[in-house]
């Protein structure tokens, strides 16, 4: 038999928090929290296993579920002496979702269940408070109604606010009991209406119905954009949570709130959360009324904090908060209910938070013994630093606020004013920086959250959905900027005075909570503090090396300041799009004999010498690999008349030999085509003069004292031995040529790029030529798939969402082919020449994933984009420690 349902509470603790595979996050913690003695309400979890088997099935449960549910649920009613159903003492539920890894408002959730027309009234005879019980009836209605059975959520609103008006009230905590009884019988008689059946009455058959929304929910759109967002497998499933309610909403003396164990914005160590006395746990989350603040620290004038209205229950939780960090040691993100001055704990899971509060976190707690240094470097989600390394506003730029709401996630972003997500999406796509404005958002908004530069909601609090999505994604947001009033119908947001419409420029600082109107200057960000000391702690802890693909002085020294160690790729042919150069490549490439290139290589050898020169002063004695001209010539084709004219000027050559020249040079399959080696091969002058100029630029930057550079020389797209021989002969030369002239000399290395398959198929004969490989994985990926980098984003992101690939290859390495290509070369290669140096330089070097792949096969080193550095130094210190990183920063 298999065991599909785990016990919780109340001495039946079933789960671990090591079991979150199988029980997802949250039933995992609350079986742990039970057992370290917290006050959890007891329940059962159904397992992830059995949402697979429900899908393998065809939708169907296995026949011993429903034995393993009752007894189940026959445990939670001995634990709280109550029975489900019963018309005098009614136990009512909780059914939550409950992923792996957590997916906010994601899935659904239904509360109160187990009401009906007989239970709502002993609930009322039992709490003696038929206010209560009538509103958790009304809520079970509402959202049973519309998770479970679909209908239109608008419409029990909508009924909502007409009992108001009727009452002459303008909030839901003014009405009546009779007022929410009627409530009651018109929510009934709409869904009767609606779905052509009756609200149903009986709470077993309300149990599976929520049951299987649950699991239904599992594949529904917005789970399933999220899913692809955070590269979550669909095959993991999510677990279902049945737990015994307990109510914030009975009164002054109730409440309910999250909180995270420290402030999950900075990272500082001071307890964080958000409250509502008298309420349900998703009012919180749906940011429909404002919360109030945990601590008197926190709380702004006309706000009372928890501290303050339920003193004795808020010093329980500051315990909770203590034994929570030390026991799981990470920063916390807690639900809890009051019900009576009893506090209760719903949830506990590993807190998101954002890449500064990450760092922080992790430095602080290894500072203070919580965790050792190791952990805390596995602890920093290395793609999150990508959010450190942008600008934030300068300080001295001039602006215009209109709002300030709620420091939501930090970092700072100017775009357009969009209302609306489908919008945002579509304008992002064109490449407009937009920014996502609206009342709040919901989780069908996780599209043009994704798209937008920032976000701004006028309602909700730190814990809303906008800010608890922004800060996992890194987008800047401020939230509850209550001076701002939206009006979707006219597009338009009135605030300060003023109205900005849609397509109208601001700017958010999502660390202050401000909004300017206008695009506002930034400034780069200061690295230092507690990324320093992670980085130094990641750097005593890699094996490999950290490169970078550079080619400009501003990109070099970027990246020098980013801790790189030399470049492992300078695209010599980016150089040459220069607008002082590109007419004299264009008189190169179109000139109709060896003498005519000549001419135009001897006017491109200074500028090369110099950029040369550049880029060794600033890598100082680091080792820089310069690749010789690798792209298709038609690259540098001139395209219009003009061009073309100044070509054949600069030629001496008439304008229709130029067009006759220019079009025997297109090509129909450039990238296959005469590029890479083949041009050095073909015309050789091309190599010699690039070497010489990375000779005579390597002995210019030692000129003043500097320290001597030591240039590696890369072949690009080598497919087989004798190329190699021949261009490496070339360059041989050449620098003997130059040590003659100058009487110096200088310490260089020849190698290639790894970077079709022949070449790595033949890598043990390439290797006897070659002083280092490097693998260019973007070519690699491109003819090891037989799939053009440039036409690929027609159809990859399809074969991304079918599955067909589980990720972009050009972004992630493909382990099980281009991987194989990668470790064969490297395999051969070593066969020839023991200790042959080996890096990577495509894409690939700064991906999280693929440098974990590199580690394994024993590169040693990396080379990616300057902003990816640090990035490179924190993954390549998790791939030395067998770390894959984790998912909540
Ligand atoms: C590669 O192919 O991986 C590479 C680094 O070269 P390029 O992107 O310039 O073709
Ligand atoms: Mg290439």
């Amino acid at each position: 038999m298999t065991k599909w349902v785990y016990s919780f509470g109340a001495g039946h603790n079933e789960g671990r928090a090591d079991m979150r595979n199988l029980l997802g996050g949250k039933g995992a913690n609350l079986a742990e929290m039970a057992s370290i003695d917290l006050p959890v309400p007891p329940g059962f979890t159904i397992t992830t296993e059995l949402c697979t088997a429900y899908y393998d099935n065809g939708r169907k449960y296995p026949g011993d579920l429903d034995a393993q549910v009752t007894a189940a649920l026959t445990l939670v009613e001995e634990a709280v002496g109550l029975r489900f159903g019963d018309r005098d003492h009614p136990l009512l539920v909780s059914v939550r979702s409950g992923a792996r890894v957590s997916m906010p408002g994601m899935m659904d959730t239904v509360l109160n269940l187990g009401l009906n027309d007989e239970t709502v009234l002993g609930l009322s005879k039992a709490s003696g408070d038929p206010r209560f019980a009538w509103d958790s009836y009304r809520r079970f209605i509402q959202m049973y109604g519309s998770v479970v059975l679909g209908v239109d959520h608008h419409r029990f609103e909508e009924i909502i606010e007409s009992a108001k008006i009727d009452a002459g009230v303008t909030e839901d905590t003014a009405l009546s009991p009779e007022h929410w009884q009627q409530v009651v019988a018109e929510y009934k008689e709409m869904v009767h209406s609606d779905l052509g059946k009756p609200f149903p009455q009986d709470p077993g058959e309300q149990l599976w119905g929520a049951i299987g929304a649950v699991f239904g929910s599992w594949m529904n759109p917005r789970a399933n954009t999220y899913r692809r967002l955070h590269d979550i497998p669909a095959s993991w499933g999510t677990a279902v949570n049945v737990q015994a309610m307990v109510f914030g909403n009975m009164g002054a003396d109730c409440a309910t709130g999250v909180c995270f164990t420290r402030d999950p914005s900075t990272g500082e160590d001071i307890f964080y959360g958000e409250f509502l006395v008298n309420a349900q746990g998703e009012d919180v989350v749906a940011g429909i009324r404002t919360p109030q603040p945990l601590s008197k620290l926190r709380a702004k004038p006309g706000e009372v904090s928890m501290e303050e209205a339920l003193p004795a229950v808020y010093e329980d939780l500051v315990r909770v908060r203590t034994t929570l960090e030390t026991h799981y040691k990470d920063m916390q993100d807690i639900e809890f209910t009051v019900q009576q001055q009893k506090l209760y704990m719903l949830q506990t899971r590993s807190g998101k938070r954002t890449a500064a509060a990450s760092l922080r976190i992790a430095v602080e707690m290894a500072e203070s013994g919580l965790i050792d240094r190791k952990e805390a470097v596995r602890r920093v989600n290395p793609a999150s630093l990508d959010q450190l390394l942008h600008p934030t506003l300068d300080p001295k730029a001039t602006r215009k606020l209109i709002s300030k709401g709620l420091p939501a996630s930090p970092g700072a972003a100017s775009g357009i004013v969009v209302f609306n997500s489908d919008e945002a999406e579509m304008r992002a796509a064109k490449g407009e920086p937009v920014i996502l404005v609206r009342v709040e958002t919901s989780p069908e908004d996780i599209h043009g959250m994704h798209a937008a530069r920032g976000i701004v909601t006028t309602r909700g609090g730190m814990t809303s959905h906008a800010a608890v999505v922004a800060r996992g994604m890194g987008r800047p947001c401020v939230s509850g900027a209550g001076g701002i009033s939206v009006d979707y119908g006219a597009q338009t947001m009135p605030c300060g005075g003023q109205v900005v419409r849609a397509g109208d420029t601001i700017t958010l600082d999502g660390a202050t909570g401000e909004v300017f109107l206008g695009s506002v200057a930034m400034v780069e960000p200061a690295l230092s503090g507690d990324f320093a000391t992670l980085m130094t702690w990641a750097d005593g802890l890699r094996r490999m090396k950290v490169r970078t693909n550079a080619e400009t002085p501003l990109d070099a020294e970027t990246a020098r300041k980013f801790g790189a160690e030399g470049i492992g790729l300078c695209r010599t042919e980016h150089m040459f799009f220069d607008p002082a150069r590109i007419g004299v490549v264009r008189q190169m490439i179109m000139a109709q004999d060896e003498r005519g290139r000549r001419v135009a290589l001897a006017k491109l050898l200074p500028f090369q010498r110099d950029d040369f020169r550049d880029l060794f002063r600033i890598m100082a004695g680091l080792p820089c690999t310069i690749r010789l001209l690798d792209p298709p010539l038609h690259e540098f084709l001139p395209h219009h008349e003009a061009e073309l004219a100044d070509v054949a000027a600069g030629l001496g050559e008439d304008l229709d030999v130029i067009r006759r020249r220019a079009d025997e040079l297109k090509e129909a399959n450039p990238m296959l085509g005469h590029r890479g080696c083949r041009l050095g091969i073909s015309y050789p002058e091309i190599y010699e003069m690039q070497a010489r100029a990375i000779f005579e630029g390597a002995i210019a930057a030692t000129e003043d004292g500097g320290a001597a550079p030591v240039p590696e020389i890369m072949i690009p797209l080598i497919a087989t031995k004798r190329e190699l021989e021949i261009t490496r002969a070339q360059v041989d030369k050449v620098a003997a040529e130059v040590f003659k002239e100058t009487g110096r000399t200088i310490e260089y290395s020849v190698g290639t790029m790894i970077e079709l398959p022949r070449a790595a198929l033949t890598a043990d004969k390439i290797a006897e030529n070659a002083d280092f490989f490097s693998f260019g994985t973007n070519d690699l990926t491109q003819t090891a798939f037989g799939l053009s980098r440039d036409d690929a984003g027609k159809f990859l992101p399809q074969y991304v969402e079918q599955g067909i690939l589980p990720k972009d290859p050009f972004v992630s390495i493909d382990i099980e082919g281009v991987g194989a290509l990668v470790r064969i070369a490297a395999e051969k290669g070593r066969a020839t020449k023991n200790g042959l140096k080996m890096g990577i330089c495509g894409e690939h070097g700064g991906d999280p994933a693929s440098i974990a792949f590199c580690e394994e096969v024993g590169l040693d080193y990396v080379s990616c984009s300057p902003y990816r550095v640090p990035v490179a130094r924190l993954a390549a210190a998790q791939a030395a420690l067998g770390a894959s990183g984790d998912k909540t920063a």
